[in-house]
């Protein structure tokens, strides 16, 4: 097959643009982008040849290797892992297929000026793309374990990039960067300088559990001097004790698994012994990533059996409900060859999952009380989300409920407990007061609020679609029922006083005339007219009955499918 050339799609195109001109600091983080992609690529293998898909594969001295050419400047990075068909190369090379990427771009287009941009360069993992900030050519050839052909991708990274089938590969991946011309004003940035090279290595690929090796330089006749140096410790930071191991390092981890590149919220270390042994290092991420509430949304924990990687999204390890959470569980006591079959029906997969649930929840709980801003963040990333386990999982449904906050007429701006309202609660108050809504504006011009105005009577602001569900299905809390102040009559506190039955009875009567003349006239769209007390200046409401479906909430049903 001869080269071929093709274009970048537009958007490629875009983020290519951005890298080369790119004036974003830290370029450094190139490598570990393609050191990242090379370690997956040797758990891709081993993954593989666990479960004897590729018998014939050697996989004995999976490894990494960089390799150096002052002359030539370049800088090759290359594994000898899965590797890629010519087909792959097209559509994971060619386009940008990752979410991350996407997720990139979609927030280059809301930040429009190109100072908005260059930030967010900072913030994302643009991946194999990340060549291009200090390569002005990028070349890749690959070969696919237990294919016989391979491919070479070129591109100068300027709208088109060649295509060709090679004979001769090496099986695996190896990417060579033609470096730039060297800045001579700012030696940080020579990439051809091995001691720049086991820096950034050591910075952000320590815990890679592959071997990252540099080869010895070549000397002028071409022979290379000296032994392969390993650059990483390849020490599993969740095997670690946590007293050895730098918050920095922890979130590089956080960062090559969650392929993000912001700092996460919070980590959460977990270790448990005895008789089924396992390890744990979770993240919260600092933003709800956006396809979260998506079918495809990609949830779970990678899962280790014995340091060995085993599978990227363990969706049995957390429910759905904390489907934002990264990290790994390294378990001891699993087979290699464990299934998703197997893991489903795992009894120990069930413990574990109990178990890490209960500390997340834990360690949200805490956050508010000893971090409240990182509280704030989290709750407005995830509460959302967090909430749906109130209707799921009624095991932990005090653990979520203590975890969780919400907006309230008490306060403008901070966002009260359950259990702060509970205190609060006038004598005599015997509900929880709460109004489902678009906006707390919206809930805050209702109709429906006046009288719990009028008599100060707190009211809980509720904005989430999953509001609706939640609250039906806990019902109440600590013997306190939890009661829309749209539905149902109404009995505030002090009602029954001002008003006895006598005096209802009067006013029955009285409006009796108007109330059948409004019932007749409006029976077609609604069941009753009757006199109320929740309203002091608007002149009617249209209320629910205490126990009908709101139509947010049969949308809801019917998306959970139930
Ligand atoms: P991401 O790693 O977030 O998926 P990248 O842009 O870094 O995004 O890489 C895109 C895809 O290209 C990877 O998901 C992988 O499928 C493929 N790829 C990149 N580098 C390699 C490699 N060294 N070996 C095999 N596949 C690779
Ligand atoms: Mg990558």
């Amino acid at each position: 097959m001869p080269t071929e050339t093709f274009e970048f799609q537009v958007e490629a195109r875009q983020l290519l643009q951005l890298m080369i001109h790119s004036v974003y600091s830290n370029k450094d983080v190139f490598l570990r982008e393609l050191v990242s992609n090379a370690s997956d690529a040797l758990d891709k293998l081993r993954l593989a040849a666990l479960r004897d898909d590729l018998p014939d594969v050697d996989v004995s001295d999976l490894h990494i290797e960089l390799e150096v050419d002052k002359e030539a400047r370049t800088l090759t990075v290359r594994d000898n892992g899965i590797g890629m068909s010519y087909d792959e190369v097209t559509r994971l090379i060619g386009t940008i297929a990752n979410s991350g990427t996407a997720k990139f771009l979609q927030e280059l287009r809301e930040a429009e000026d190109a100072a908005g941009a260059d930030g967010l360069i900072g913030q994302f993992g643009v991946g194999f793309y990340s060549g291009f900030m200090v390569a002005d050519e990028v070349t890749l050839v690959t070969r696919r374990a237990g294919e016989t052909q391979g491919t070479r991708w070129t591109s100068r990274g300027e709208g088109t990039y060649t295509l060709e089938t090679v004979d001769e590969a090496p099986q695996g991946t190896s990417v060579t960067l033609h470096l730039k011309p060297a800045d001579s004003e700012n030696q940080l940035h020579d990439y051809t300088s091995t001691w720049k090279i086991r820096e950034i290595v050591k910075r952000y690929s320590d815990f890679i559990t592959w071997p990252v090796r540099l080869l010895p330089e070549r000397g002028e006749d071409g022979a290379e001097s000296g032994e392969a140096e390993t650059l990483n410790s390849m020490k599993a930071l969740w095997a670690r004790p946590r007293d050895e191991v730098s918050d920095d390092e922890y979130h590089e981890l956080y960062k090559h698994i969650a392929h993000d590149w912001r700092e996460p919220l919070e980590t959460i270390r977990l270790q448990a012994e005895g008789t089924f042994e396992y390890q744990a290092l979770l993240f919260v991420p600092a933003h709800a990533p956006h396809d979260l509430f998506t079918q495809g949304y990609q949830r779970g924990v990678q899962l280790y059996v014995k340091r060995v990687f085993i599978m990227d999204d363990c969706e049995e390890l957390l429910p759905p409900y904390l489907r934002f959470v990264k990290g790994v569980v390294d378990a001891q006591d699993l087979s290699l060859n464990v299934s998703r079959e197997i893991l489903q029906q795992d009894r120990h997969i069930r413990m574990i999952q109990r178990r890490l649930t209960k500390k997340v929840l834990a360690t949200v709980k805490d956050l508010r009380t000893s971090a409240p801003e990182r509280y704030a963040t989290f709750w407005r990333e995830f509460g959302p989300v967090l909430k749906e386990g109130l209707v799921t999982d009624s095991e932990n449904r005090d653990a979520i409920l203590a975890a969780s906050s919400f907006a309230s007429t008490h306060d403008a701006e901070e966002p009260t407990t359950l259990q702060a309202y509970v205190e609060r609660m006038k004598d005599g108050q015997k509900d929880i007061w709460y109004m489902t809504g678009e906006s707390r504006r919206a809930i805050e011009d209702s109709p429906h609020m006046e009288a719990f105005r009028a008599k100060g009577v707190e009211v809980l602001l509720l904005t989430d679609a999953v509001d609706e569900v939640w609250v039906d299905a806990v019902g109440e809390y600590e013997g306190k029922a939890l009661r829309s102040v749209a539905k149902g009559e109404i009995d505030l506190e002090g009602d029954r006083e001002e008003k006895n039955d006598t005096e209802k009875e009067q006013q029955g009567e009285e409006y009796a005339g108007l109330l059948g003349w409004m019932s007749e006239h409006l029976s077609e769209d609604v069941k009753e007219v009757r006199l109320s007390s929740r309203l002091t200046v608007s002149p009617a409401c249209v209320v629910s009955d205490a126990n009908e479906l709101t139509p947010a909430l049969e949308n809801m049903y019917r998306a959970m499918g139930q």
